[in-house]
């Protein structure tokens, strides 16, 4: 998260759990809590040789807690969230997934990405809504969410804060994909 987005071509939500989706079948993933540092330090770099997952001290990361520069394959995270990510924090957790999903959905080389200002975009071209909703199918599967159902169980299952629970549940149910 950057604190400014681009727009970038747009992008549904079904689109986006698709990829969320098979990049879990992808990597062989079938936990609830999704192994986030395994899959940064381990699981992404035995698939793409040319990824690189760097941990940064706070003073080159300007406001950003963490940043992905999709089309060198390169993510940088803030060292205190990795702290948390490694600690099991949701919001921390949910910032590294938010990166994945800049590196996944947002990697053609030469897309053509202007900044605008949040309230210029609709949700679906703007790259931080993207980047939010493919963490938040990332992190909490569409089976979990129908079988735990509620938000307490699914943040201690799936490492998420309380409010991406919700978030979550109250998307799929919206929807129509869980009751
Ligand atoms: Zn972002």
């Amino acid at each position: 998260m950057s604190g400014y987005c681009f727009q970038v071509p747009p992008l549904s939500i079904d689109k986006i759990t698709a990829s969320a989706d098979l990049f879990r079948r992808s990597l062989g993933v079938t936990e609830d809590r999704f192994p986030l540092v395994e899959v940064v330090e381990h699981l992404i770099p035995a698939l793409w040789e040319d990824f690189t997952f760097e941990v940064r001290e706070a003073g080159d990361m300007g406001s950003a807690h963490g940043l992905t520069f999709p089309e060198k394959g390169l993510i940088w995270l803030r060292d205190d969230v990795y702290q948390g990510v490694l600690d099991g924090q949701g919001r921390d957790r949910f910032t590294l997934a938010h990166e994945l999903g800049h590196l996944l959905l947002h990697n053609s080389i030469g897309m053509a990405r202007s900044i605008q200002k949040p309230t210029d975009l609709k949700p679906y071209e703007n790259s931080e809504w993207q980047a939010n909703t493919f963490a938040g199918a990332l992190l909490i599967p569409i089976s979990a969410a129908q079988r735990l159902g509620s938000p307490n169980l699914i943040a201690d299952a799936c490492g998420v804060s309380l409010d991406a629970a919700r978030v979550r549940l109250e998307s799929l149910r919206r929807r129509g994909k869980i009751r």
